[in-house]
């Protein structure tokens, strides 16, 4: 009856004799304190990911995904657990982890497309002049912009500007990338597009990411491991492979979408199913 096979792609080898991960999250409480309240974010969220894994963080929204994210670029330090990058525990933030975000206006837009590739890279210290304008160039011809190298944000489409979001912070060749919803205000043409994008630049390139969103089906096009997050305060209900074809089990032919949806909104059916009782 599981459709999951959970654990790590990786098998017993992550466990004990493989290699480190490049993130560990591990026991991560998370929590927001006001005068008035205290907002339980996540709540003992664990799990690793590995190096070349397309991660993906799935849960409704308001389960504490962005805070996770937000923890793991360390804005945030968890009240408990802790999180370790390449062995290392988290304590600030740093090049190592870079951001694409939902919002089409991470650009600064006084800067072309070059030069905001180019800015993380200078002011990082990672590189400066002509080695800075050859990375920033040849990120930007991965996303297929190189034709907008000198164009301005403003005068780019939506879709085109998450591109540019992504050569930015891939042009940091950072231990991981962190992508919050990164395709969530795109309409759904362009969003399908650029998931087939990020999969394409992914084969080419390799890189580790750690993408969160609230939609199965993009979280099984995208992941090739998938951690489900209960409803707030986020719970890490399962773990899961995927293949990008949303399969469907052969014993109880449930495709592997409904199943996943099942397993997330699992408290809410024992609740509707208390009530014929009552
Ligand atoms: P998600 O990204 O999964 O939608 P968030 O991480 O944004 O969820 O939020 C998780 C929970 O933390 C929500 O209940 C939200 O209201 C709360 N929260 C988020 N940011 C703050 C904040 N700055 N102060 C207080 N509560 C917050
Ligand atoms: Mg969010």
């Amino acid at each position: 009856m599981n459709v999951f096979p959970t654990g790590n792609i990786l098998g017993a080898s992550g466990a004990t004799s493989g290699p480190t991960p490049v993130l560990q999250v591990k026991g991560v409480t998370l929590q927001y304190k006001t005068k008035q309240h205290l907002v339980t974010a996540t709540y003992r969220v664990s799990f690793d990911v590995y190096g070349g894994d397309r991660y993906v963080v799935l849960g409704p929204s308001g389960c504490g995904k962005s805070t996770l994210l937000k923890a793991v670029g360390g804005y945030m330090a968890p009240t408990e657990g802790e999180m370790r990058l390449k062995g290392v525990p988290v304590r600030s933030p740093g090049p190592d982890r870079m951001f694409v975000f939902q919002e089409f206006d991470q650009l600064l837009p006084w800067k072309t497309v070059k030069q905001n590739v180019m800015f993380a890279l200078q002011a990082s210290g990672k590189m400066r002049g002509r080695a800075a304008e050859a990375q920033a160039m040849r990120y930007i011809e991965k996303v297929n912009l190189s034709k907008f190298a000198d164009s301005y944000p403003h005068t780019l489409s939506g879709g085109m500007k998450q591109r540019v979001a992504i050569a930015r912070a891939l042009a940091m060749e950072p231990d991981i990338l962190l992508m919050d919803e990164p395709f969530a205000a795109l309409d759904a043409l362009t969003r399908r597009k650029m998931q087939d994008e990020l999969l394409q630049l992914w084969a080419d390139t390799r890189f580790t990411v750690l993408f969160v969103t609230h939609s199965i089906p993009e979280a099984v096009l995208i992941g090739n491991r998938i951690l489900l997050l209960s409803p707030h305060p986020g719970q890490v209900k399962g773990e899961l492979n995927s293949d990008g074809n949303d399969p469907v089990d052969p014993r109880s032919g449930v495709k592997l979408s409904d199943r996943i949806h099942e397993v997330l909104f699992a408290d809410r059916i024992e609740e509707q199913e208390v009530v014929p009782h009552g």
